[in-house]
């Protein structure tokens, strides 16, 4: 089958011939009809991530966002068969700890990170194991498509665990949102989708028609002399309830924290650069005084995708509005390299034509 495969950290990636993979005797095989491209794929492209021991192997299949159909079943996978749909979570669980048993499957103890490490090839090929299947696989309805699946996952459902599970996020209550790349635009949308009030800050103001149309209320340029403030004006009675830093950068994450009222909650998606090698400088005092609360998020639990489908269902959500473009397999390298100065917008899908 053919690959996309990181021969060295910042050059392109090689699309080769690779075995086919066998099923595990717990996993099963898809045969990949979509699989977004992400951030996180450039982060592994970078070779980013050695500050915390979590640097990409050479050699890894990238790819960490699937959905497709599947081929062969380990013999000990249950509750999944050949010619199933399914999603795949990039945080998958083994189902045994007790993070996995009580739902947390998304922090397992000994987790694999699909598409990131040798023993989980990603998704960027034409087929892709799925580790303790039963456990991780989601299965689609009929009525949500591959490509749109892809376009889910794993931004998609990253804001929404940091949204609806994470933050104690009441309808009416303003949520900015520092960063308008994948996941900062559906943290938009799931936040209006949940009844909050969206400020979104970028840069770059092409992504603000975006933004707005997706659920924003409010936009504030990330060039403003003092972000924070101009968020504070925007929505009054001292600042945002929420605030999210999609990016990872020292400068969003300070700002995220700066722009809260008294008791808000700010939640961590970025992960950071080389700039910042994984430790951002923070107002402990003032945090401390104002009783602000600093959450990490990861991923989704697998035990969650049900409610989001059902939101996909009733069209409460509409992913497939981040989906700004499909692309094919020998597209990946060049598509990350438009990562490196932001030249993307919204979420890139690969469709494999089979
Ligand atoms: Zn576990
Ligand atoms: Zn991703």
């Amino acid at each position: 089958m053919r690959a996309a495969v990181l021969k060295a950290y910042g050059e392109p990636l090689e699309i080769e011939d690779v075995p086919n993979p066998d099923p595990e005797p717990h996993g099963v095989v898809v045969e990949t009809e979509a699989c977004g491209i992400c951030r996180s794929d450039w982060h592994a492209w970078q070779g980013h991530g050695e500050w915390a021991d979590d640097q990409v192997p050479l050699g890894q299949i990238l790819g960490h966002e699937p959905a497709g159909t599947v081929v062969s079943v380990g013999e000990q996978v249950r509750g999944i068969e050949q010619g199933d749909r399914i999603a795949v979570p990039f945080n998958l669980g083994r189902g045994h700890c007790e993070f996995c048993q009580n739902g947390h499957g998304n922090v397992c103890e000994n987790g694999i990170s699909l598409g990131f490490e040798t023993n989980a090839p990603g998704a960027f090929a034409e087929q892709v194991h799925v580790p303790y299947a039963d456990y991780n696989a989601v299965h689609l309805p009929e009525n949500v498509s591959s490509v749109e699946m892809a376009g889910l996952g794993c931004r998609f459902v990253t804001a929404y665990h940091a949204l609806a599970h994470r933050a104690d996020l009441t309808p009416g209550d303003w949520v900015a949102v520092h960063g308008c790349g994948g996941v900062g635009l559906s943290a938009v949308h799931v936040a209006d989708a949940l009844g909050a009030n969206v400020v979104a800050v970028d840069l770059d103001d092409d992504k603000f028609d975006t933004a707005t149309e997706l659920g924003a209320d409010e936009t504030v340029s990330a060039e403003s002399p003092d972000v924070p403030a101009e968020i504070r004006n925007r929505v009054g009675e001292g600042g945002a309830h929420v605030s999210i830093d999609a990016l990872g950068i020292a400068e969003t994450c300070r700002n995220s924290i700066d722009c809260l009222r008294k008791r808000g909650q700010h939640v961590q998606l970025g992960l950071t650069t080389d700039a910042e090698r994984g430790e951002v400088s923070l107002p402990t005092d003032a945090m401390t005084m104002r009783e602000i609360t600093f959450l990490g998020s990861r991923g989704m639990p697998q035990s969650r995708y049900g409610e989001l489908l059902r939101m996909l269902d009733r069209d409460a959500l509409s992913p497939g509005k981040l989906v700004t473009k499909t692309v094919s397999l020998a597209d990946v390298p060049d598509r990350l390299d438009a990562m490196s100065d932001f030249r993307t917008s919204g979420i890139e899908v690969v469709e494999f034509s089979h």
